[in-house]
């Protein structure tokens, strides 16, 4: 499902705070070149885990592997996946959260581990980078071969 967000969607206030805060949290990634945020909420609107992208902590050479554009695409933790790690520890019933992602759709390899996790409302911006054309394709067509699984990309943004 692709809606067109606008301010007459009675969430809009939610979703636009989310986003938000994901953008927020994407700007303390390291990563020079690729900033993300991902954050995971309940159907109560409540915070539950959230996430930027970025390596291991505690490596002590962090950035040797940042700064190494192949070994970082090799190594880097999605910010998704930070997020889902720690939602894990709180054990919080998935099936009922939402997660938001900020500035675009998770990658092919996220959707499927997101879509296994049980979530099954993703929330993001629309996004037309070239570059990632392809994941993001397969990753709401992935999400559209689930049942009950709802894909929202914001259209506009402020
Ligand atoms: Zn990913």
């Amino acid at each position: 499902m692709d809606y067109k967000a606008t301010k007459k969607n009675p969430q809009w206030k939610w979703i636009k705070r989310w986003l938000d805060l994901a953008e927020h949290y994407a700007s303390w990634s390291k990563d020079p070149s690729t900033k993300v945020g991902a954050v995971i909420v309940d159907d109560k609107n409540r915070l539950v885990s959230i996430g930027y992208n970025g390596m291991p902590q505690g490596l002590k050479n962090e950035d040797s592997y940042l700064n190494d554009r192949e070994l970082k695409y090799k190594t880097i933790i999605h910010a998704e996946i930070n997020a889902l790690i720690f939602a894990q520890k709180t054990h919080a019933d998935l099936s009922k959260c939402t997660l938001y992602t900020f500035p675009f759709l998770p990658c092919s390899n996220c959707m499927s581990i997101f879509l296994q996790s049980g979530i099954k409302t993703f929330i993001t911006l629309k996004n037309d980078s070239e570059r990632w054309k392809d994941s993001f394709e397969i990753s709401r067509n992935l999400a559209l071969d689930m049942n009950d699984v709802s894909v929202m990309e914001v259209e506009w943004y402020d």
